[in-house]
């Protein structure tokens, strides 16, 4: 028998489930670490910008003192990049934390808490973690439906997530039918805008959501370091809300949630927006070499405007995930999302997608 007493609402709870490690995989099929093209967890194949490298090393120097617990400069760099003030941003050890902490601030035992079909289960994490209602509503034709968001969405609804693009899909909503849809969700109804993926849009596509922030007190855009800036194992978000949202969630944010690496990484990271710009033009050029190679194959796929495409492969995904495996290519396979039939690659380098290619020829027929 256990020796403790876990909170009831835990039992409902599935961990979260990550992409397969390098390390774990080369020990399992024998294989040399550094050959291994991990395509599973949209991570920059480019690396960070060396500025953000040469910071956090720096930061490293000063590790025996906290670092600044309000990190300030952080929540500057982003105000201005951003356009609102710091006082309306919040940091996070990754977004991640943010999506929780926002749950965490706002929603009681029972309250509702609503998303979309084939959204990030982090959401559902984080609510469930609350004791919330969770309400998942019904995607269309793989698409965010934001009015059966609107209608999901009641009197006892505190909070809705949704992702722009969204992951797994890699499908963009209208900046149109967003704004909509904030006009019209009840003012008790936070709206998280994860724009985790944001960066790698085309231009016509964003959102001018930070600005949206003004007219909107329940709206909180959360954007990441992991992606597109490449610091995913820095663990660095951050979050823009109006300030009396942000003062609420500042009071149960850990105290120092973002090491000195991360902060001073972060603050490199966002100068150095030539990086971002070659890391994005890269994605977007390999984005469209990989569309091409699985039009060639006749697999489905959907328009991606993220740094990775969900293609479905077929009833023999698990064996075509476990022939790539073998072969050193690490991809994610979506069945834990309902879709039993298809898989997300992340667009990698020029060099990784090749061998993406040549071995993933080689599983489909292997099969
Ligand atoms: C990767 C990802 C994030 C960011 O996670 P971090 O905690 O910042 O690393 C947030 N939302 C979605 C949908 C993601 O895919």
């Amino acid at each position: 028998m256990q020796g403790f007493v876990a909170r009831k609402a835990l039992e409902a709870i599935s961990p979260y489930v990550a992409g397969k490690p390098i390390e774990e995989t080369a020990r399992e099929y024998g294989l040399d670490p550094a050959r291994i093209v991990k395509l599973a967890s949209n991570e920059n194949p480019l690396g960070m910008s060396p500025k953000a490298k040469n910071a956090a090393m720096q930061a490293l120097v000063n590790g025996t003192r906290y670092p600044d617990g309000a990190a300030q400069v952080v929540r500057e760099a982003a105000a201005v990049f951003a356009g609102v003030s710091p006082d309306e941003v919040i940091v996070g050890n990754g977004s991640d934390e943010i999506l929780g902490l926002i749950a965490r601030t706002v929603l009681a035992p029972g309250d509702r808490c609503v998303y979309s079909q084939y959204s990030f289960s982090v959401y559902e994490l984080s609510a469930q973690e609350c004791a919330a209602q969770c309400v998942e509503v019904p995607a269309k034709d793989f698409l965010v439906d934001l009015d059966g968001l609107l209608a999901a969405t009641d009197v006892n609804t505190r909070l809705s997530y949704i992702t722009n693009p969204n992951n797994p899909t890699g499908l963009p909503l209208e900046p149109a039918a967003l704004f909509n849809f904030l006009e019209r969700v009840p003012e008790k109804c936070v709206v998280v805008l994860d724009e985790a993926y944001t960066d790698f849009m085309d231009e016509k596509l964003r959102t001018d959501s930070f600005a949206w922030v003004k007219k909107f007190p329940n709206l909180l855009v959360t954007r990441t370091f992991s992606k597109a800036y490449g610091l995913a194992g820095l663990r660095a978000g951050f979050g823009v809300a109006n300030k009396e949202l942000i003062e609420m969630m500042n009071r149960i944010r850990p105290p120092f949630n973002m090491n000195s690496a991360a902060q001073a990484a972060a603050v490199a990271a966002l100068e150095d927006q030539a990086f971002l710009k070659t890391v994005v033009d890269s994605n977007t050029k390999e984005r469209a070499r990989l569309a091409a190679f699985f039009d060639e194959l006749g697999l489905d796929q959907l328009p991606s405007q993220a740094n990775f495409i969900m293609v479905r492969v077929g009833p023999k995904a698990a064996e075509i995930n476990e022939a790539m495996l073998r072969r050193g290519v690490i991809l994610r396979p979506l069945k834990s999302y309902g879709l039993p039939e298809y898989m997300r690659i992340s667009v990698g380098s020029r060099e990784e997608n090749d061998i993406f290619m040549k071995a993933f020829r080689e599983a489909l027929s292997v099969k």
